[in-house]
């Protein structure tokens, strides 16, 4: 969901934009205006995310899965390894990508034995003492499990913030490059912002295809064709409305209260239940089962009554999902809370 703010704002420039006599779809990549919407983009994202100077900010293309081939492709060199923590779908496909693009990718940790709903301990974490990075996904969107923290290991840190991003509040110094796939929480389909610290991009290969290759995006400031103008633009609006409402911190407070009075409400049901270990239940997305799976249908059919949409899980676990991201407002979160307290009074007087 994207801010309704936001929408207005594309809505007014959708013909016309900044005075310019025509949209953002129809500027020029090569455009003074298109590199100050990019220089916008990249010092919010900046001082938002408080990212150190020295780490180069990258937009790439193919999204957070083409990253997952990327990253061991352009920093791993010959036999090099690199440890993946596989906590659910995201980052089990995260690993097998990367297996595609080095067999010597090793797995340190698995949740599989859980069925991803509690994170390895980290005491059964095998590192191997060679990597030359940890890559894991902070939060598992599908199944709403969350890293409590960011992994304390001796070798740079790889995090997927694809549904995270600019709803917590990290300290991002901790990562030697962390990713996001800009549609979930930062703006319309078509780009991933990819950040990496100097001494990992210094190792990055330079004899791959430019389209391919992070050392190109960054020293071509991310233009090796055309990028997605409508996308960067929409993006550019997402990060001031972000910064408008007080940044980062604000964002993560809000989106705590809006996960707290979901979970609340599903713990002291009968009707719902979440299924992931506690102490790594995700603030951005919450996952719950009805008791009688027969109910679902009926669940969302009744939700979409009252405008409350998207609620159906992801077709490999089922159940239901709640996505908070920064662009729902908590009258949102409210409403869907209502509804399901007023679902389950239905139900109990039924039973
Ligand atoms: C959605 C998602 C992806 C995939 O993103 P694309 O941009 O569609 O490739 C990867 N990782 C996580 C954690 C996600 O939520």
């Amino acid at each position: 969901m994207l801010p309704a703010e936001v929408l207005e704002q594309v809505k007014k420039d959708l013909p016309v934009w900044n005075g310019l006599g025509y949209s953002a779809m129809e500027i020029s990549h090569r455009s003074a205006e298109f590199s100050a919407l990019l220089d916008q983009i990249e010092s919010d994202l900046r001082s938002l995310m408080r990212i150190p100077d020295d780490y180069s900010v990258l937009l790439v293309q193919g999204g957070a899965t083409l990253q997952f081939s990327l990253l061991p492709m352009n920093l791993l060199h010959g036999r090099e390894t690199a440890d993946y923590l596989t906590t659910g779908s995201w980052s089990s496909k995260a690993f097998k990508e990367a297996r595609k693009a080095n067999s010597n990718v090793h797995e340190a940790a698995t949740g599989a034995q859980h069925n991803f709903m509690s994170l390895p301990e980290r005491d059964e974490w095998q590192l191997s003492p060679e990597a030359v990075f940890l890559h894991y996904v902070h939060n598992e969107t599908i199944a709403g499990l969350m890293f409590p923290s960011i992994p304390d290991v001796d070798v740079p840190v790889i995090s997927d913030l694809s549904s995270c991003i600019l709803s917590l509040d990290m300290d991002v110094s901790r990562m030697g490059a962390f990713y996001a796939g800009v549609q979930k929480n930062m703006g319309p389909a078509g780009l991933a912002v990819l950040v990496m610290a100097p001494e990992l991009l210094e190792r990055c290969r330079d004899n791959l295809p430019d389209m391919l290759s992070y050392r190109a995006y960054a020293r071509n400031r991310s233009i090796l064709n055309t990028p997605p103008t409508f996308t960067c633009y929409v993006l550019g609006l997402v990060l001031r409305w972000v910064s408008e409402r007080g940044g980062v911190k604000v964002m993560h407070r809000n989106t705590v209260a809006k996960s707290d009075l979901l979970y609340g409400l599903i713990d002291q049901s009968e009707l719902y239940a979440n299924p992931i270990q506690k102490s790594a239940r995700s603030i951005t997305n919450i996952a719950f089962t009805l008791a009688d799976p027969a109910l679902d249908e009926k669940f969302l059919q009744q939700a979409e009554r009252r405008s409350l949409v998207s609620l159906k899980g992801h077709r490999s676990v089922g159940g239901m999902r709640a996505s908070l991201y920064n662009g729902m407002p908590m009258e949102g979160v409210q409403a869907l809370h209502d509804f399901m307290l007023e679902f389950e009074r239905d139900w109990q007087k039924g039973r």
